[in-house]
């Protein structure tokens, strides 16, 4: 006989669809044959007039709605749950925080045949991803019998002294050794048992991290990035969630994988944009981190040369302790920064007399260097010398980069391809010229006039084939490249040891950038850049070109330091009442019409006022210090083909933002819309 199966009156149901709500419904009519329902478990449930996957999220007694019109689930699809508790809790957190539909937010974490009516697949313990660190048990060994300096010692002691959730900022100047102090307390945590999860903002960017981790990582590891099959990725996510890969490394949406052993999070380089998704659910992987540490009860490591001016705010007033790591680890030493001022002068080849000259001496010394500018492609804009057409693109306010090696116009912002023309399209004069220079143009002009002289150029165009980047930077390493010429991709994480001197041609946009985090992109990128330069024997030179040799920013930078920087970054947005001292949310709405998104924002914003003041026209003092900004016409107003305006919510403190939020959301859902009009929450936008 079978005994009597309890059985909940309700399950609360994360819907897999773009709803705010949860939803209630009753357990499966035939509940004898199907597993006992626990939140984690998907569901089959009718809805509408179709049926939708969803997943039990809770329990209940009762629901806000009459029994009568409570439907009943038509499938329990698990035999177990699928995500543990605390995972579950995790993920609802993160849609209630980022203003997620929740059943959205819980099923782009999840495998994509999972977000499908589909059974679960059981991964065979020995897959092959797991098996590159399982081979490693000696190799490690020998490397980690290296002796740590006192500042690592001291920041792996006291993380180890910490007990359950603590947060760390390691900041540390690139080449101090962060990653082996990573080493030493990822092996203590899978001493202790533990699963360790390490996000980065690109791996392909970076496969020294992942090379160094497979080696000394005694441990199964699974990585995940975008670049994988939804096979493969589908595969690594149970390794994680069975516990069968004890080191998950990852980009921003590895967040979300289960890890039910968790004991360690580590985010790398967390200064970076990367790890902010910035579409559709839009969250930061970084700030998760330390979310998912608190629920977890584990510390959270965040590592950077140039941390972010919100992490060092958190370290000062005590949210995190800050691990300082200020010398290069071994016997290499900081590079040294020069400014070149280029105002009014002749640059050859991107580059003014001063730096001309030392990328000669280098050269003819035998020596390798590395040449940064931010832009790809071979010129940023083509234009006609007869009546001044410039090539425009036609669905956003940006130009067409030309790109000669395909002998194509293109749209950075929104994909467009045109052919280059032969004539101006407009006069059909046929004196067109590229203004500017991309890094196609400045390859040109250098393999010119250093004839012979091997050159790598590594930018998006020049790696997209697989492998691309990888025989790039090996070529750099083992010096058989010269001259290193490339966009942010080189800026990231690279140990470059042969590089005694970079160029870095153009920054100056970062210093007057309309962001209010301009200069703090700027700084960061500045470092990370010279950061390249500079091995064990002879320190590197970096060579700065600007038209601003006196901004401020830009001096406290160079004279005392990216710590002296940033304190006077922190400073200004203090004064000024920016973030980090201030919090914000951007409702973002855009439409193929001109007018429709500045209208609904319109509307929003006389919503949002209404609600601040009180009945007798008083600032309601349930949000104080509330302030809206705009609405206003996105910095980039179209971008492909759609009109984007944005209405700034800001207060300084989080709570009333929330709350206002709360208010303010189910009547802009409420409120009747132009059919093509799409609008969006950013929270803690990272671009305004
Ligand atoms: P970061 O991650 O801060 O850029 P790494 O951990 O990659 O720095 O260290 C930079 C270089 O210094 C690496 O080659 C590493 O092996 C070496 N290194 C790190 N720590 C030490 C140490 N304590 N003694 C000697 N060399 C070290
Ligand atoms: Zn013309
Ligand atoms: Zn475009």
């Amino acid at each position: 006989m079978n005994p009597v199966r309890a059985c909940p009156a309700i399950l609360r149901i994360a819907v897999a669809a773009p709803l705010p709500a949860l939803f209630d419904y009753l357990p499966p009519e035939t509940i004898d044959a199907s597993p006992i329902p626990q939140p984690g478990m998907r569901v089959l449930v009718p809805f509408g007039r179709g049926r939708r996957v969803g997943m039990i999220v809770a329990l209940a007694t009762d629901s806000d709605l009459p029994p009568e019109r409570l439907k009943a689930v038509l499938a329990i699809l698990d035999q177990e749950p699928l995500l543990q508790p605390l995972d579950l809790e995790f993920m609802l957190w993160s849609a209630r925080y980022y203003r997620a539909a929740p059943g959205e937010a819980l099923f782009t974490a999840l495998p994509t045949r999972l977000r499908r009516p589909e059974p679960v697949r059981s991964p065979a313990p020995s897959s092959r991803q797991l098996t590159a660190a399982e081979q490693t048990t000696a190799p490690a060994a020998a490397a980690a019998t290296l002796q740590l300096n006192p500042q690592q010692a001291a920041a792996v002691a006291a993380v180890r002294a910490s007990q359950g959730f603590a947060g760390f900022l390691l900041d540390g100047i690139t080449g101090s050794g962060k990653t082996e102090v990573y080493l030493r307390l990822i092996d203590d945590a899978l001493d202790l048992g533990r699963q360790i999860l390490i996000l980065v903002p690109e791996i392909g960017l970076t496969p020294q991290l992942e090379q160094r981790l497979r080696a000394r990582v005694p441990a199964p590891m699974a990585v995940l990035h975008s670049g994988l099959s939804e096979r493969e990725r589908e595969q690594r996510w149970f390794q994680g969630a069975r516990g069968l890969a004890r080191v998950l490394l990852g980009t921003r949406s590895a967040i979300f994988t289960p890890l039910p052993e968790l004991g360690l999070i580590i985010v790398d380089e967390e200064h970076d944009l990367s790890l902010k998704q910035q579409d559709g659910f839009r969250y930061s992987a970084r700030d998760l981190a330390v979310r998912r540490g608190q629920l977890c009860q584990c510390p959270v490591l965040l590592g950077s040369a140039t941390p972010a001016l919100e992490s060092l705010h958190n370290a000062e007033r005590g949210r995190y302790q800050r691990l300082v790591l200020s010398h290069r680890a071994g016997e290499a030493q900081s590079p040294r920064v020069q400014i070149a001022d280029i105002r009014g002068q002749y640059l050859d080849t991107g580059m003014g007399p001063l730096l001309l000259q030392r990328v000669e001496e280098c050269i003819s010394q035998g020596e390798q260097v590395l040449l940064f500018l931010n832009r790809r492609g071979f010129s940023p804009v083509l234009t006609c010398h007869d009546c001044g057409w410039i090539s425009e693109c036609i669905r956003c306010d940006a130009r067409l980069t030309i790109h000669r090696n395909r002998a194509e116009l293109r749209c950075h912002h929104c994909g467009l391809i045109r052919p280059l023309p032969a004539r101006c399209p407009y006069c059909e004069g046929p004196d067109l010229r590229p203004l500017g220079q991309g890094t196609e143009r400045v390859e040109d002009s250098l393999r010119q006039r250093f004839p012979g002289i091997p050159l790598a150029r590594i930018d998006r165009d020049s790696t997209s084939r697989k492998g691309e980047l990888e025989r790039l930077l090996a070529g750099a390493l083992n010096g058989e490249f010269r001259i290193l010429l490339g966009t942010q991709m080189l800026a990231k994480g690279h140990h470059l040891p042969g590089i005694t001197l970079v160029g870095i041609l153009d920054l100056d946009h970062g210093l007057y950038g309309a962001d209010f985090r301009a200069t703090e992109r700027m700084a960061q990128l500045l470092v990370q850049v010279a950061g390249r330069a500079g091995r064990a024997e002879k320190p590197g030179t970096v060579i700065l070109q600007t038209r601003h040799p006196q901004h401020p920013m830009l001096r406290a930078l160079l004279q005392h330091g990216y710590g002296a920087f940033a304190r006077a970054a922190l400073a200004e947005r203090r004064a000024a009442g920016m973030p980090p001292f201030s919090y914000q949310v951007l409702i973002r709405a855009d439409s193929p019409r001109e007018e429709a998104a500045m209208t609904f924002l319109h509307q929003a914003a006389g919503i949002a006022r209404e609600l601040l003041s009180t009945d007798q026209k008083l600032p309601n003092p349930e949000f104080p210090g509330l302030e809206l900004w705009g609405p206003a016409a996105a910095a980039m107003e179209q971008r492909a083909g759609r009109h984007r305006a944005q209405l700034l919510v800001q207060a300084p403190r989080r709570a009333p933002l929330h709350r206002l939020l709360e208010r303010l959301m189910p009547r802009l859902r409420a409120l009747p819309k132009a059919r093509d009009l799409r609008f969006s929450l950013d929270v803690d936008p990272q671009e305004t």
